[in-house]
């Protein structure tokens, strides 16, 4: 007897894909190799999950409503490549995914930005990640310095990877229908030029300068408790223009100052 799936729950997320079409287009844009290990975040009714599986070695899928869980187990009973674990993506050990894996997955809305900042992190084993995402939140990915979705997640992102949209997704291709547009997202990892230090002093950096929007840089870490000195060094790194807000700083500059702010730390001994 065919499984029946059971109905969605809202609050995790669940608008299934029911468009074979815009499930074609996310495989063909991830273009999978034979030889990949794929981790999928929120399997859900299986729609995604049978159409990697048809195309790579290794599908891991991580699905934390135990009710599709069970239900996935028998509805994909004839996919032996598919290992499907039950268990909240957010503490899925990304660090042991094989080298090169890539992530391919129509997030849950509700927790897209904390996934992506995980993905982001978990990039020495991702050589790439095709997500579904809300079209707001795509955009932010994307946006440049000086326009108005441009923020902390679209500096994050920039650094970490080269993002693309690729294709936007009609509410009609889920059910249930979502609020959003969707937007399918492409992300292709790049490896970090800054050490674990200089990371760790520009997403400090990023977080603070952004937690004042509407003010002005050196205003906004002197707020977040950044000492007189390193505020000096931050306002050196901004000119000619130091008095600028974080919408107008690019990444790469962030990543500058951070270099900055992490060696004089290095060299003083001085750290917050
Ligand atoms: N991949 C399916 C599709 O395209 O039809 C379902 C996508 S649905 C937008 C998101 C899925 O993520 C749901 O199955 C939901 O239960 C699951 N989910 C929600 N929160 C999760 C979490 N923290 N960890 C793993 N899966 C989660």
């Amino acid at each position: 007897m065919t499984p029946v799936p059971p109905p969605a729950r809202k609050h995790l997320g669940q608008n299934f894909l029911v468009d074979p079409n815009i499930v074609r287009k996310i495989v063909e844009a991830a273009a999978l190799t034979s030889e990949e290990t794929v981790l999928e975040i929120g399997p859900g009714r299986g729609v995604l999950t049978r159409a990697l599986c048809a195309v790579t070695r290794r599908v891991q899928a991580v699905e934390i409503d135990p009710r599709l869980c069970a239900y996935l187990r028998e509805a994909l009973a004839d996919c032996p490549n598919l290992e499907l674990y039950e268990g909240d993506a957010l503490h899925w050990p990304l660090d042991q995914l094989p080298q090169e894996s890539a992530v391919v997955a129509n997030l849950p809305y509700y927790l897209s930005t904390p996934l992506l900042l995980r993905l982001l992190d978990a990039r020495p084993r991702l050589s790439r990640a095709v997500v579904m995402l809300q079209a707001e939140v795509a955009h932010r990915l994307v946006a440049r310095p000086g326009t108005k979705d441009y923020g902390s997640l679209s500096v994050a992102v920039q650094r970490a990877s080269e993002p693309r949209v690729l294709f936007r997704v009609s509410p009609n291709s889920f059910r249930p229908r979502p609020e959003v547009d969707s937007a399918v997202v492409s992300l292709t990892m790049c490896r970090s030029t800054l050490s674990v230090e200089v990371e760790r002093v520009c997403q400090r950096l990023v977080r603070s300068a952004f937690a004042h929007r509407r003010k002005r840089v050196v205003n906004s870490l002197r707020d977040e408790g950044w000492s007189a000195e390193e505020i000096d060094l931050v306002r050196q790194a901004l000119a000619p223009r130091p008095d600028r807000r974080a919408e107008e700083v690019s990444p790469a500059e962030f990543a500058d100052i951070a270099n900055r702010v992490a060696a004089w730390t290095g060299a003083t001994g001085s750290d917050q």
